[in-house]
C-alpha cells in the first residue's frame, strides 16, 4: 500500500486525537527509516526517544527471535520468567537501586509511583503531591494531573485532588507549597515535553532536602532522559542525586511497550501483594529486548556523552545562524531542542521533505532525540538539512 492508502484509511478508522504526518513508515536499518513510498528519512525522533538501538540491531533480533522459538511470548505475573528477572537486576545494578516494578508505559510507570507515594504518605497522615509547571507525565489520570500544563487537562476535570504545581527550577516556589502534608515530589530532571529545559544542579539538590526534612519521597521521572539519552545510564547521575523512586519507559523495551518503577532505599517495600499490578507487566518479548538494551547501556551511554556534546555544538552553530528564527539551543546528551521563533510544524514539514524525521516538544521547541547510535557524521547531514530548512523560512 501507498503512503496515501495507509493514510487515508487510518483518518477514517482512528480516533482523531493525533495530528499525524502523511507518511507510513515501512521499514528501517540503522537510524534511516523508510516509507512506504520508498523515500528514505534520517530519523532524529526515533519513535519519540524510544528506539535507543535504532532499527535492525542484530542482539535485538536475536533476542526476539529466541523468545518466539520458545513459543511463550507472556507468561503473567503468576510466574517468573528469566528475561524479566535479569532485566530487575540490570537495572538495579546501573542504577544503584532496590526494587523494580514493571508496566508497560510511561504513564503506567508514574501511576505506580504515584500509588507509591500515596501509600507511604497515608500511614503518616499525607497526601499531597507537588510537581512543576511544564512538566508531561503521561495521559492516564493520575500521570496527566501532575502534568502541570493547562491544556492537557482542559475538558477533563475534575483532576486527582491533592496535587499542587511549583514552578520549575525556582526552589522557593517549591518552599512556599511544601509542608507536613506533602508526600511526594515528582519532577523531570530534564523537562521533555514541557520544552527540553533541564534542571539546576542546585534546584534538584533543594527538592531532596525538602523531601528529605518532610519525609517526602522525591519521584524522577526519567521516562525520557533516562536509559543513556543524555550521556549517563539515568539522567541522575549527572547531578549526583539520588531519587527514592525513579520512572522509565520509552527507550527501555528496546522498542516494544516497557515501563518500570524503580525504589531506591527509602521507597523499598512499601508494596504488599495485591497493592498493585499490570498483567503484561515484566512480559516476556519486551523483557528479552530491555536485557538487550541495558547491557548495552554502559558503552551507549558514554559514546552518547561525547557525541551528545557534538550535537550540542552543532546546533549552537544553527542558533547564530538564524538569529531571526531560532532563541536558543539547549538540552543534554541526545536530548536536544532548538528554541524557535516560529511555530515548529514549518520546520518539521521542511525537514521531511528533505529527508530528516525531527519533532516539536512544547509550542515553540525543535526537538532532537536520535537513536543513541547516531554518529557525528550523521549528526553533521541532519543539521546541514535543518540549516536548509531554517535558510528557506527566512
Ligand atoms: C513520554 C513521557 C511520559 C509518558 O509515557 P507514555 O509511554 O506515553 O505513557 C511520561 N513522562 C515523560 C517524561 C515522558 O517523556
Amino acid at each position: 500500500m501507498s503512503n496515501q492508502e495507509i493514510v487515508s484509511i487510518g483518518k477514517k478508522n482512528y480516533m482523531s486525537n493525533y495530528s499525524q504526518f502523511p507518511i507510513a513508515i515501512r521499514s528501517g536499518k540503522g537510524i534511516t527509516v523508510t516509507d512506504e513510498d520508498g523515500k528514505e528519512y534520517l530519523d532524529f525522533v526515533a519513535g519519540i526517544a524510544v528506539n535507543a538501538l535504532g532499527y535492525g540491531d542484530e542482539d535485538e533480533k536475536k533476542a526476539l527471535l529466541s523468545v518466539i522459538e520458545s513459543g511463550v511470548l507472556h507468561t503473567s505475573n503468576l510466574y517468573y520468567n528469566s528475561h524479566a528477572v535479569n532485566a530487575a537486576s540490570m537495572l538495579n545494578a546501573l542504577a544503584g537501586s532496590e526494587e523494580v516494578f514493571f508496566c508497560n508505559s510511561g504513564a503506567e510507570a508514574n501511576e505506580g509511583a504515584l500509588k507509591m507515594a500515596r501509600k507511604y504518605g497515608s500511614a503518616k497522615g499525607k497526601s499531597v503531591i507537588i510537581s512543576f509547571n511544564h512538566s508531561f507525565h503521561g495521559r492516564t489520570y493520575g500521570a496527566v494531573t501532575v502534568t502541570g500544563q493547562e491544556k492537557y487537562h482542559k475538558g477533563f476535570s475534575p483532576m486527582l485532588p491533592d496535587v499542587v504545581y511549583a514552578a520549575f527550577n525556582d526552589l522557593d516556589s517549591v518552599k512556599a507549597l511544601a509542608d507536613e502534608r506533602t508526600a511526594a515530589i515528582i519532577v523531570e530532571p530534564l523537562q521533555g515535553e514541557g520544552g527540553i529545559i533541564p534542571a539546576e544542579k542546585s534546584f534538584l539538590e533543594g527538592l531532596r532536602a525538602i523531601a528529605d526534612s518532610l519525609d517526602a519521597l522525591l519521584i524522577f521521572d526519567e521516562v525520557q532522559c533516562g536509559l543513556g539519552r543524555t550521556g549517563k545510564p539515568f539522567c541522575f547521575q549527572h547531578y549526583g542525586i539520588q531519587p527514592d523512586i525513579l520512572t522509565l519507559a520509552k527507550a527501555l523495551g528496546g522498542g516494544l511497550p516497557m515501563g518500570a518503577v524503580v525504589a531506591f532505599s527509602r521507597a523499598k517495600g512499601i508494596f504488599s501483594p495485591g497493592d498493585h499490578a499490570a498483567t503484561f507487566g515484566g512480559n516476556v518479548a519486551s523483557s528479552a529486548l530491555a536485557e538487550v538494551v541495558l547491557s548495552k547501556l554502559p558503552s551507549l551511554s558514554e559514546a552518547v556523552e561525547k557525541k551528545g556534546a557534538y550535537l550540542g555544538k552543532k546546533l549552537d552553530e544553527i542558533v547564530s545562524k538564524h538569529p531571526s528564527l531560532c532563541t536558543e539551543a539547549r538540552g543534554m546528551g541526545f536530548m536536544r531542542g532548538i528554541d524557535l521563533k516560529i511555530a515548529p510544524r514549518s520546520v518539521i514539514a521542511k525537514c521531511m521533505e528533505k529527508g530528516l524525521l525531527v519533532c516539536s516538544a512544547g509550542y515553540t521547541v525543535l526537538r532532537f532525540v536520535p537513536p543513541l547510535i547516531a554518529s557525528e557524521e550523521d549528526i553533521d547531514k541532519a543539521a546541514a538539512i535543518v540549516d536548509e530548512a531554517l535558510s528557506e523560512l527566512e
